[in-house]
């Protein structure tokens, strides 16, 4: 068993034992403290291993995989940015204490007052498209800004196994579609034409996307940096903003890729990206905070249908929206828990493991092995730190879970740290035009009533 594993099946005990999970409370995320920043201590040191002595490396988080305040605080203590896409993750991101010199803002459709603020701010800013860096060009007329900036493109090496996650096909959305005709042409006039663009971006990666490929798609970048530098006559570009999408292990406790390899990976591809020429910018999301999240769920009831046993827990397509809605490409591994939260022994039965909404596919797993799973037990779903539990879908108007950190308490025990309170239903209410609910009955027809 792996350390973090041995952690997760302490948490979860004691968060029964603790009653942050319970009858009352039967769904929170848990947090594994000493994981994420192992994960954040690890990123740090495996690009420190492949750069020159002295190569300025910001490592932005993608806020977009974990947007919880408490988490960007954690990072920000571990030395790691925020890759921001929103007026909100920006927002977020400055709540955790995170400075304009460690935040990037990225995002396909930036409006004319984020892009404002981002600038004044002094905020990194990597522009998509040509009309976006035409307000840009606007805006630095106005007030010149310290703003490291950039152009995003798009090396079009090819799709991973998840088109969906893909940003790098031929017609992704993202960036400046570099094979197109006369596009790479236009971005080398892009920079010539304006001496304050030094960044070049690019992000290719994503669950399904082999590191082969991420590395096709970091050479491609590198290559234009370097002809634009060369064409233009001087290093303008002086920092290469690679992305992140480095994919994760959901099928075992184990974590594979590394961030090691990967840097090692692209140290052989693209061995000029390391020599001290360039600063590097990183923007890795799931890689550093899927495997250290846990949703933990209680079983309220278990019954058969069919000859085949559904364990129906409370957690299901509002803390796990991708697997409900794409089981194949996202699989999610359940742990079984007895009613005390000690791991549950037992032989394994085929079981479907259920949510609590209103759809029949509402399955956080099905036909799973698992030892059988009884009222009052607890189905945990593994990995489940990006992407999952902080992203809730408030289908059935069902309240987003609370979640909390752990760590060892020092005293052979967990202690636990609240990161997100659970929603109360006078939230949801508020959240759903509480404020306005004869709204709609006054509008009427002239001459109606
Ligand atoms: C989503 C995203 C990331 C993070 O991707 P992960 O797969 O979570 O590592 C980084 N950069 C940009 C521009 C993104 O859109």
């Amino acid at each position: 068993m792996t350390a973090g594993a041995a952690r997760r099946d302490e948490a979860v005990r004691a968060a029964v034992e603790r009653g942050l999970l319970g009858p009352g409370s039967p769904l929170v995320g848990l947090l594994d403290v000493t994981g994420i920043r192992e994960s954040a201590v690890a990123l740090r040191a495996a690009f420190d291993e492949v750069t020159a002595p002295g190569t300025p490396v910001l490592h932005a988080f993608a806020v977009k995989a974990t947007p919880l305040v408490p988490v960007l605080g954690l990072l920000r203590e571990e030395g790691i940015g925020a890759e921001v896409a929103s007026p909100g993750e920006l927002a977020l991101a400055r709540a955790a204490g995170l400075t304009p010199d460690r935040t990037v803002l990225d995002s396909p459709a930036k409006t004319p007052a984020e892009l404002r603020e981002a600038l004044a701010l002094g905020i990194a800013v990597n522009a998509d498209n040509p009309q976006e860096l035409d307000r840009i060009d606007a805006l630095m007329r106005s007030a010149p800004s310290r703003s490291p900036l950039g152009i995003r493109v798009n090396p079009q090496v090819g799709a991973g196994s998840i088109e969906a996650l893909s940003t790098a096909t031929a017609t992704s959305k993202f960036g400046v579609a570099l094979r197109d005709e006369g596009a790479r042409e236009w971005v080398v006039r892009a920079y010539a034409e304006r001496p304050w663009l030094s960044r070049l971006h690019a992000h290719t990666g994503s669950q399904g996307v082999p590191l082969s490929l991420m590395a096709q798609g970091v050479a491609a970048t590198y290559a234009l940096a370097e002809e634009i530098n060369r064409r233009i006559g001087r290093p303008q570009i002086d920092t290469i903003d690679i992305g992140g999408g480095l994919p994760v292990n959901f099928a075992s406790d184990v974590t594979t890729p590394t961030y090691a390899d990967y840097a090692q990976t692209l140290k052989k591809a693209v061995p000029g990206l390391f020599d001290g020429r360039y600063g590097l910018v990183t923007e890795f999301g799931r890689s550093l905070l899927a495997k250290h999240g846990t949703v933990v769920a209680r079983v309220e009831y278990a019954k058969s249908a069919g000859g085949r046993p559904v364990a129906v827990t409370h957690a299901g397509v509002q803390v796990a929206t991708r697997t409900v809605y794409a089981p194949g490409a996202w699989p999610l591994r359940i742990a079984a828990y007895d009613g005390k939260g000690r791991p549950k022994e037992g032989p394994e039965v085929v079981q479907d493991v259920a949510g609590p909404a209103c759809f029949a596919g509402d399955l956080l797993a099905q036909g799973c092995p698992l030892p059988l799973l009884e009222q009052g037990d607890y189905a945990a779903a593994l990995d489940t730190g990006a992407y999952y539990f902080a992203h809730h879908y408030a289908y059935n108007s069902l309240a987003r879970p609370a979640i909390y950190g752990f760590a060892p308490d020092g005293r052979g025990g967990t202690a636990f740290a609240t990161v997100r309170e659970q929603q109360t239903v006078e939230d949801i209410v508020a959240e759903s035009g509480g404020a306005h609910a004869g709204a709609l009955t006054v509008l009427r027809a002239p001459g109606r009533h």
